[in-house]
């Protein structure tokens, strides 16, 4: 089992992030959620104060943190406002593919622009494929130096914003899974083009757009690894995003639970507050309990993520968990503030529909079910 004390140099950063959460990101949070406006500013202090692609090694300029360190500061971006959390995450996201399978001349590349403060943007999805992710249409034809990529994409998180793209397509879709092959896109090239924004439940201050890749001409060498390996790439940054995720759900939580500990210590009913009420208490002694419990998933996860070990099934626990248990806290919040709970004047309906979609993003809750069994079931 991994060891969770946390160094006195992680707890710093855990402190610095949630400063950060509620300077910068608090007093804007309902604003962003009513406009749907993507939080420019917010990214621009991030890089300032190094919280912004935190996984880039320090030889390319980066902070070169570990996985762990990146649980920690999502939990408290997701405390803050997880809309703005999940954009700052995307962009780890998006360096992903490139810091796994980049060749050195890549990475030199792009890595130093992003710690500039490029944006980055993680292209799977398809209008008709989702969790079959085999089932992607988008093709890479070989035309000399060049691939021309050809193809739609749909929940494109930071699309509209972002300065690259790690685009999957074909190169032989005959192989199935094994022809799947993974590219660095840049924004300025000809025949990228950005759809339609789209008009969310929750997690608002996310940009998340349609997009369509229209015979874009790709050069050579920004095939990330060799032709074929498309499929690998995306199951190894899942290993990676995962975690980084659910330590977002854990966030939401968490903060869902300090709000209703404040509100059942200050609401009276029957001549005394909530909270001594059993069946309230209870309530928030499950968010705890739960919340916890998915924390330390998040952080066996993400240190196994990090020492290189195998870890499809503990991620997948950890985001199933995770998600599921931060749409039942958030839930509960709102039945904690009772009728005021589900009015736009307190937090915790935003917190509600922000949760949403941790149970579907990243692999939806069935999903992992389905990765889960298939580590436990396949023949040894
Ligand atoms: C806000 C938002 C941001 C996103 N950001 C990104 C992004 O940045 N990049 C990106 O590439 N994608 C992104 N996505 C896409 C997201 O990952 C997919 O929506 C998700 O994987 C589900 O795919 P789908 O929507 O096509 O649903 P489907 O795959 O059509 O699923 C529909 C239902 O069927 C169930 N189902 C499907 N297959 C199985 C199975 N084998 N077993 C059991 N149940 C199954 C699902 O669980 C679900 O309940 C984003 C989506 C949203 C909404």
């Amino acid at each position: 089992m991994p060891d969770f004390t946390l160094t006195e140099e992680q707890k710093e950063i855990r402190e610095l992030a949630h400063k950060f959460a509620v300077a910068e990101i608090l007093p804007v949070a309902r604003k962003l959620d009513e406009t749907h406006e993507f939080p420019h500013e917010v990214f621009r202090k991030a890089l300032e104060v190094g919280l912004l692609n935190v996984n880039i090694p320090a030889e390319y300029g980066g902070a070169g943190m570990g996985m762990l360190e990146e649980a920690l500061i999502n939990e408290e971006l997701g405390w803050a406002c997880s809309g703005v959390g999940a954009g700052m995450e995307v962009n780890n996201l998006s360096n992903w593919p490139i810091l796994l399978a980049g060749s050195p001349e890549l990475k030199k590349k792009y890595l130093p622009k992003v710690v500039e403060g490029w944006k980055g943007a993680y292209a799977l999805t398809e209008p008709e494929a989702g969790s079959d992710v085999a089932g992607i249409q988008t093709t890479a034809r070989l035309d000399g130096d060049h691939y021309v990529i050809s193809g739609s994409k749909q929940f494109i998180t930071n699309g509209s914003v972002a300065d690259f793209y790690c685009v999957f397509a074909y190169t032989n879709r005959a192989a199935r899974y094994g022809g799947m092959s993974c590219f660095v896109v840049e924004r300025g090239w000809k025949g990228v083009k950005v759809g339609k924004k789209e008009d969310k439940l929750g997690q608002r201050a996310s940009d998340t757009v349609a997009m369509e890749f229209d015979e874009v001409r790709v050069p050579r060498e920004n095939l990330l690894g060799q032709e074929g390996d498309g499929f690998r790439i995306a199951m190894q940054v899942f290993d990676r995003s995962r975690p980084a995720i659910s330590a977002l759900a854990v966030g939401v939580a968490r903060r869902a639970m300090e709000e209703s500990v404040k509100y059942a210590n200050e609401r009276k009913a029957f001549g005394k507050p909530i909270g001594d009420l059993q069946a309230v208490a209870f309530m928030i002694a499950e968010m705890s309990i739960n919340i916890d419990a998915a924390r330390l998933l998040v952080w066996r996860a993400a240190t196994m993520a990090e020492r290189g070990e195998k870890c499809a099934r503990e991620a997948a626990i950890a985001k199933a968990f995770a998600a599921d248990m931060c749409m039942k806290v958030t839930t509960d919040a709102v039945q904690v503030f009772g009728g005021y709970g589900y009015s736009r004047e307190y937090p915790v309906e935003k917190l509600m529909r922000d949760a949403k979609i941790f149970q579907i993003y990243e692999g939806t809750s069935q999903v992992q079910r389905v990765i889960i069994a298939r580590e436990l079931l396949k023949p040894h």
